[in-house]
């Protein structure tokens, strides 16, 4: 039995010196990827569902890995958000997002980027002053922007957050809660968060077909989203039922591999030709 725990000991201490070693060398790599650009974004549109027309995109963030290839955000966010990283990456995502809406505006192509925003990155201080000079050093307004926070991350301390979003909404940044329905959003503070946007997430929006309760769960955001005067977009719609049965509902937006996976910005040009007239 001794040995055995021996063994046990050991191979505890060999797995917890492996995942520090893998968490190293992801930071070290991922510090290099700013710096060396291989960090992309990727953007999906997003569409109204009643005139099939694009209202805006959302920027995915993507790491073309020298070695491993193209890596999705679930591979490396995490970690980073462990970390400053984090905030850092989010500093180059935001101005990724500003540079290419510079580009857009200046060919007439006028949607606003919505980009993923760690609650960290929020916290951490004044995201509205970077927010503002970045865009302004671009050539594009803040009111070009949306920032996606999750629905857990902006419950967990919706006090300390409120104040940056109150000042990034004057500006123009549109607000919106991802993944909503997968936290416990409390009403009240739903109710007096600055917040435009609720995104269905996209497991409700995968069973609703099959299963009621996810339906009933989606009609139930439609009408808090009706009653706190929001816009909803269901995310992650795949089928032509799904979007038949949003449009049903009610659902005003849309978002999912039914009309477009995310793609780099010369794809998603090249897309809006197709589907725009
Ligand atoms: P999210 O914000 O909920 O983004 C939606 C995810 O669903 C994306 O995965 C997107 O590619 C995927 N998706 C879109 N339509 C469909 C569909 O019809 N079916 C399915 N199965 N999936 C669909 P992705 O790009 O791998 O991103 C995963 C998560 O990583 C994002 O979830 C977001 O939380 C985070 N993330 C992405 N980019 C950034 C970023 O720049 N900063 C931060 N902090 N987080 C990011
Ligand atoms: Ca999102
Ligand atoms: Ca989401
Ligand atoms: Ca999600």
């Amino acid at each position: 039995a001794k040995a055995a725990g021996g063994n046990t000991y050991r191979f505890f201490r060999q797995e917890m010196l492996e995942r520090t070693t893998r968490r190293l060398t992801l930071e070290i790599d991922l510090r290099r990827a700013i710096a060396n650009s291989e960090l992309e974004l990727h953007y999906q549109p997003k569409i109204d569902l009643n005139s099939g027309g694009l209202t805006g995109v959302e920027a995915l963030l993507r790491w073309r890995h020298p070695l491993h290839g193209m890596q999705a955000p679930g591979e490396f966010i995490p970690l980073a958000e462990e970390n400053s990283l984090i905030c850092d990456i989010g500093i180059w995502v935001i101005e990724e997002a500003c540079r290419q809406s510079a580009k857009w505006r200046s060919r007439g192509l006028d949607f606003r980027i919505a980009v993923n925003i760690s609650a960290r990155q929020l916290e951490s201080g004044d995201l509205y002053q970077q927010l503002c000079s970045l865009a302004h050093l671009h050539g594009t307004t803040p009111a070009q922007l949306e920032l996606e926070l999750t629905e857990s991350s902006l419950m967990e301390n919706p006090e300390g957050v409120t104040g940056q979003l109150n000042q990034l909404r004057q500006a123009g940044v549109r607000i919106a809660v991802d993944d909503f329905g997968t936290g416990y959003s409390s009403l009240a503070y739903l109710r007096r968060l600055p917040i435009d946007i609720l995104k269905i997430d996209r497991s409700f929006v995968s069973d609703a077909i099959a299963d009621e309760e996810d339906a009933q769960i989606i009609k139930t955001i439609l009408a808090l989203g009706q009653s706190l005067k929001l816009a909803v977009v269901a995310e992650g719609v795949e089928s032509r039922s799904q979007a038949e049965l949003l449009q049903t509902l009610g659902c005003d937006q849309v978002q999912g591999y039914l009309y477009a996976r995310p793609m780099p910005a010369a794809e998603l040009e090249d897309w809006l030709l197709e589907h725009q007239e």
